[in-house]
């Protein structure tokens, strides 16, 4: 390598379209496309997360002609030295906003700046970065309507057409390695959970772009079948939104005025990330520090609890499905993951943390702000406003949402000669064998659930 380059340092923006950090690196000269696998990060990662991760990874190289210098080590000694091998002055790269991204970056600026070279960093992975939106009086917000309503009122960036990029380095590099970098640290009460990837999903830019323009065919029915397991309703854009192999601007821009349910859920990425961005501790720790966890068990007993409910063996089908969706796709509906969230924390008593590791664990759309906050949100420590109230029945969730039981039948073999409704509720060995007796009784646990809101409140 020679000459004077500019590393473009790939991260959550795997794609070569609409890409400004891109064109900034590309308006000095040649660029080199490099990709770094952080063993800190990869190590805690699922390996259907990272199995799609490095797919992307992998679709990225071929779109730029097998030049992606793929590299794993500590990123600030990495692009040290690719900068020092390429002779570059300038690295540049799409913000993060994460709490470990963001500490990362100031190590990585400050390890480049040591050598003269400037980390440059621009553009974000959302429609409107954290921080941005602030209410009159300069606060964040931490209920979603305010938040959404603020958002709504910014304007928005456009996709931006692709820029000329003469790309330097040599093909060669694989990005498999990366691979084996994944799940190195696992909990102890994963205890023997499956640990294979989920099949991969296709991954890359064009794929991204392949699902929404198929999303788009639909898009104007997402308000009525997005909460509706069964059909093919949602856009299942998130893994790709996940790994930036499409922006949300290319998806506001394609289905923001056929949908306003739509540009919700994407505001609601956004705000999670923003709620994140200003608490990061709220990662691990109920948000704003609340005092109204719940409180949790964690005996031999709620670990068998947390085992039955990982496979989808509670007995309760809707939550049977949900699990077993997440373990045979790495993806799971919405509305589901929020009633296998609810059962976990307020019918089996468990820690919110426990179902979230899990979670990221096994989903390829896995991301810190979505799914902790997802999890806070119904755990009632996050930013729902009315959390002492909120305990999903997954019986009559599958009722409304899944009337018919195509999703249920779709996903617990045991249930699929049932007709809805007995394919929706525990129905026993004489109608169902093979499938389980259900693991608690929803009555009992929903008042020891309120007991334990009760402890809460007065905490609270
Ligand atoms: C407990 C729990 C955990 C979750 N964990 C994650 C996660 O790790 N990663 C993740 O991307 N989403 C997570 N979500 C949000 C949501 O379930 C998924 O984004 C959605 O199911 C992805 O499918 P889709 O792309 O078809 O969504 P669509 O309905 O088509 O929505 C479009 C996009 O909007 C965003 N979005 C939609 N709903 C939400 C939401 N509630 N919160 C934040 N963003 C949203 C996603 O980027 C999604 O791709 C979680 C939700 C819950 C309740």
């Amino acid at each position: 390598m020679n000459g004077a380059a500019t590393i473009l340092w790939f991260r959550r923006d795997l794609r070569t379209g609409d890409h400004p950090a891109l064109e900034a690196a590309a308006a000095s000269g040649g660029v080199l496309g490099a990709f770094v696998g952080d063993p800190a990060l990869l190590a805690p990662a699922g390996p259907t997360r990272v199995a799609h991760l490095v797919a992307s990874v992998r679709a990225l190289d071929a779109s730029i002609g097998g030049r992606l210098v793929v590299r794993v080590g500590r990123p600030e000694e990495v692009l040290c030295d690719l900068a020092v091998e390429a002779g570059a002055r300038r690295v540049v790269a799409t913000a993060d906003f994460g709490p470990a991204g963001r500490a990362r970056d100031e190590r990585v600026a400050r390890h480049l700046g040591e050598r003269g070279v400037d980390l440059e960093l621009c553009d974000s992975p959302y429609a409107v970065a954290p921080g941005t939106v602030r209410s009159r009086t300069g606060e964040p917000y931490g209920v979603f309507a305010a938040y959404r309503r603020a958002w709504a009122a910014l304007d928005k960036a456009r996709p931006r057409p692709p820029a000329v990029v003469a790309w330097l380095g040599a093909p060669g590099e694989d990005p498999s390695g990366l691979l084996g970098l994944a799940g190195r640290v696992r909990p102890d009460y994963f205890a023997d959970l499956p640990d294979g990837p989920a099949p991969a999903a296709p991954a890359g830019e064009a794929a991204a772009h392949a699902a929404l323009e198929a999303f788009q065919a639909r898009a104007e029915r997402y308000g009525e079948a997005r909460d509706l397991p069964g059909l093919e309703g949602t856009s299942r854009l998130s893994a790709h939104l996940k790994v930036g192999a499409i922006h949300p601007r290319a998806v506001l821009d394609a289905v923001g005025a056929t949908s306003t349910a739509f540009v919700a859920e994407v505001a609601w990425r956004d705000f999670y990330a923003d709620v994140l961005y200003h608490d990061p501790d709220s990662a691990r720790a109920p948000w704003r520090g609340t005092p109204r966890a719940l409180r949790v068990d964690r005996d031999g007993a709620a670990r068998e609890r947390f085992v039955a409910w990982a496979r989808g063996t509670t007995g309760y089908p809707l939550v049977d499905a949900g699990m077993r969706q997440l373990l045979a796709e790495g993806w799971m509906h919405n509305r589901v993951r929020m009633a296998c969230a609810s059962f976990l924390v307020k019918h089996l008593h468990l820690d919110w943390r426990w179902g979230a590791r899990w979670f990221l664990w096994r989903l390829a759309d896995g991301d810190l702000a979505s799914n902790q906050h997802g999890w806070q949100w119904v755990a009632g420590t996050g930013t729902d406003a009315a959390p002492f109230h909120r305990i999903f029945n997954p019986v009559r969730q599958a009722e409304r949402f899944d009337p018919e039981g195509r999703y249920v039948r779709r996903y617990v073999p045991e249930l699929a000669h049932l007709d809805a409704p007995d394919c929706l509720r525990p129905v026993g060995a004489r109608l169902a064998p093979g499938y389980p007796a259900p693991i608690v009784d929803l009555e009992l646990e929903r008042r020891e659930a309120l007991a334990r809101h009760a402890e809460a409140r007065g905490r609270a």
